[in-house]
């Protein structure tokens, strides 16, 4: 029993722990290419969630690892089998009811560690910050945290080296052999603001990609999940740390 994960805690630990920071792991329910497992980014952010609690906890830190949130915002993908939506204004709703709670009992600061890159939670902070103004919101990409280039030999972003890799490291049992794998090419748009990525418009997943990955996963190993997680999680327990450290009303440098 982890007594920084909520899911496997009780109530006698609960009762006498004065939470700092809470944590709240939101992932997706996707097709990843043809080797991944539909709950890959699940995985890799309670795994990491995991890991970095008990980092900060190592470093003195009371910090709680809430239960992940499955379903993503997966807009993209209507004509993928199997891929659950969230809207963003479904995940609105979902937040501001979590948010209510710590706000109510006196945890005011959140960790929203995101998981899935169709998941937007800027808005979403901005908007429950004007509702709950004593809190402290805060997001990160875990896909961010690192500089993945240092890790990886192929960049991408769907089901690529860097997401096998994790899982080959994670959950080694989930993943078909890279041979049966599809080469997750990319069809650019035929836009040029936005094929150089200073115009923006959501991916149409089934037109971009066949295998539904995006990033070739070919080189991934173990060895290079093993490092990117200890990196990632290394880091997030001192984003943590040093959030529980900071008093919210005096935030900001002279
Ligand atoms: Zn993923």
């Amino acid at each position: 029993m982890r007594p920084y994960i909520l899911a496997e805690t009780n109530w006698k630990a609960i009762k006498k722990l004065d939470v700092e920071v809470a944590v709240l792991p939101w992932g997706a329910t996707e097709a990843h290419n043809y080797h991944l497992p539909y709950a890959t980014d699940n995985y890799q952010i309670e795994a990491i969630a995991a890991e970095a609690g008990k980092r900060a906890w190592g470093l003195g830190t009371k910090a709680m690892i809430l239960p992940n949130i499955p379903f993503g915002v997966n807009t993209g993908q209507k004509d993928i089998d199997l891929n659950i939506n969230l809207n963003p204004s479904t995940q609105f709703a979902i937040l501001s009811d979590v948010i209510e709670v710590l706000n109510r009992q006196g945890i005011l600061k959140l960790i929203l560690l995101n998981g899935h890159g169709g998941n937007g939670f800027k808005p979403l902070l901005r908007e429950l910050g004007l509702k709950f103004t004593k809190m402290l919101l805060v997001t990160t990409n875990f896909f961010q945290i690192v500089d993945k280039s240092a890790f990886f030999e192929e960049s991408g972003d769907h089901a690529d080296e860097m997401e096998t890799s994790l899982m080959l490291h994670l959950r080694p049992d989930l993943v078909l052999p890279l041979e049966e794998a599809g080469l997750g090419k990319e069809r650019k748009s035929r836009i040029k603001g936005i094929r150089e990525g200073w115009a923006w418009s959501e991916r149409n997943w089934s037109m971009v990609t066949v295998d539904t990955g995006i990033g070739n996963p070919k080189k991934a190993t173990k060895e290079k999940g093993q490092k990117f997680f200890a990196a990632i999680a290394q880091k997030l327990a001192g984003l943590i740390t040093d959030i529980a450290q900071t008093e919210i009303e005096n935030r900001y440098e002279d």
